[in-house]
């Protein structure tokens, strides 16, 4: 089968090019703002990774993929990214939980490393361009506090940590503004007074540790530095590895919202401070998945993995659907029930893409062929309404609720026998399209389940069968058809199959 990707022209149809700016809110205008490339060509970005101290949950997950998908809507507009996500291999939990197992550090981050990589494998992530790993930057971390260190940002304490001096950085606070929160609590701001935790109260406005001087339960786990033996402190690994990477400036930061405020803060004013110029262009923040209603954690038992879920019987695919069916700025409530009906969900686009397949004659194209052949498809395609919501602030519920509406009208179209081949050429390039930018696979046809209800009008209609009451029979297999499935009746039994003529 031919894989039909050439950007030809349906007649009749005028070939417009869709060339624009993605669209997507910025958490420091807090406005949505188109996302342009400083240089003109690529769009630079860095998303703070995960800490490897465990497996990564669902929620984190969330954040990633909804990065992930940022990436495939600009890469499939025909705008190149390079997209960097560092590995947090050194912090205190790194730190604690590798000493409580008795393991070297590197020993210990490495193994849920390769867990976190086989599952971003399965949720179909596409791998960052650069993954640099903190440890390995420590050197570069050091020379960044020594320039913070010269240009009088920040200063040493007795015992040899190093901290940063938030009055010396009269913008601190902009992108939380926590200065704002702190007078509306009535809580005096307590600039000099410092913090050594890497996390801490989202209200504590003061000095954050950038060297942290060591200590006997860090174990063998301490560098060299001018300053003393120890370590850096968390936040300033990503101002590190995006400079070095990305360049003192770039285009975008992403990451969960509960690194607005220390994190990213912190990360603005250390690079800032470091540099003179601007640091990120755009923020962007993916809100924190629930789970049940309720924040997940540990403690109340409803922290799920992909392992997890997967031993409960659901494929990554569908952890992946649930993860996007919600926007990512709206709070996202995961339930058990979510991912069944992610199933029927995907098997319904399944059914009807292997409809618009048959149409069409064509093979899946690649991503690659996508992003180079999209670029001419006109307008009127059916399947732009979901394409255009992705790229209007990543809006993930409104582009799967108008792949559905078009794929309600290409089903009928072929089923009325009105689906021209070129149509139905373009009608599948432009779903696919919509597919790769979630980065969504379907299920192969073998994999489709029936839905219940499908099953149990089967199961009447080989009753009905067997006792030879053929007028039953045929109206449920006519119920079945309209539903779009078909019955293969064997000797002593049936297989249920989608019905690829009539979806
Ligand atoms: P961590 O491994 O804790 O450093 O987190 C990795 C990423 O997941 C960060 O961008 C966090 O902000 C994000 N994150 C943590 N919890 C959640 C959650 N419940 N929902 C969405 N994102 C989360
Ligand atoms: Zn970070």
């Amino acid at each position: 089968m031919r894989a039909c990707v050439n950007g030809r022209t349906a007649v009749g149809y005028p070939l417009i090019s869709m060339k624009q700016d993605v669209q997507l809110y910025d958490t420091l205008e807090r406005r949505v703002k188109p996302i342009r490339p400083l240089d003109g060509k690529t769009v630079r970005f860095y998303c703070c990774g995960p800490t490897v101290y465990g497996p990564a949950h669902i929620g984190n997950f969330r954040t990633f993929v909804s990065q992930d998908i940022l990436r495939r809507v600009l890469e499939l507009g025909g705008q190149p990214t390079r997209h960097v996500r560092n590995i947090t291999d050194v912090d205190d939990k790194t730190i604690r939980q590798s000493q409580a197992e008795g393991r070297t550090l590197k020993e210990f981050t490495d193994a849920w490393l390769e867990l976190f990589r086989r599952d971003c494998g399965e949720l179909n992530l596409l791998p960052p361009h650069i993954e640099p790993s903190a440890v390995e930057h420590i050197p570069g971390q050091v020379d960044l506090i020594q320039k913070l260190m010269d240009r009088k940002h920040a200063y040493r304490a007795d015992d040899g940590s190093v901290y940063f001096s938030i009055d010396s950085f009269p913008e601190y606070g902009r992108l939380s503004r926590v200065k704002e929160r702190e007078l509306s609590t009535n809580k005096p701001a307590a600039a000099g007074q410092a913090i050594q935790a890497d996390e801490y109260e989202r209200e504590s406005l003061a000095d954050f540790a950038l060297w942290k001087a060591r200590k006997a339960e860090d174990g063998p786990n301490f560098w060299r530095s001018p300053w003393s033996e120890g370590r850096p402190g968390w936040h300033l690994e990503c101002s590190c590895m995006s400079m070095r990477y990305l360049g003192e400036s770039f285009d975008l930061h992403g990451g969960g919202v509960d690194l607005i405020f220390p994190h990213h803060e912190n990360e603005i004013a250390q690079s800032e401070a470091a540099t003179g110029k601007p640091f990120a262009s755009h923020w962007f923040h993916t809100t924190h998945l629930l789970v049940e209603g309720r924040k997940m954690s540990k403690s109340e038992g409803n922290l799920f993995t992909l392992e997890e879920l997967k031993a409960k019987g659901f494929s990554a695919m569908e952890v992946r659907y649930v993860l996007l069916a919600g926007k990512y700025s709206q709070p996202l409530n995961f339930t058990i029930d979510s991912l069944s009906a992610a199933r029927q969900a995907l098997q319904k686009i399944a059914r009807s893409a292997d409809a618009l397949a048959g149409a069409s004659g064509c093979a899946e194209p690649a991503y690659d062929e996508v992003a180079r052949d999209a670029q001419s498809l006109p307008v009127a395609n059916p399947f732009n309404p979901a394409w255009e919501a992705l790229r209007d602030d990543l809006n993930t519920s409104e582009a799967l609720g108008q792949t559905f509406l078009a794929l309600k009208e290409t089903d009928s179209a072929i089923r009325e026998g009105r689906l021209a081949k070129t149509q139905a050429s373009e009608a599948w390039l432009g779903l696919q399209r919509v597919l790769h930018a979630l980065g969504l696979v379907l299920p192969k046809e073998s994999e489709i389940t029936a839905p219940p209800e499908i099953r149990e009008l089967a199961a009447k209609r080989w009753e009905a069968k067997k006792n030879k009451d053929w007028k039953a029979a045929d109206t449920y297999r006519d119920q079945l058809a309209s539903a779009g499935w078909v019955m293969q009746d064997g000797k002593d039994s049936y297989k249920l199959a989608p019905d690829r003529k009539n979806p």
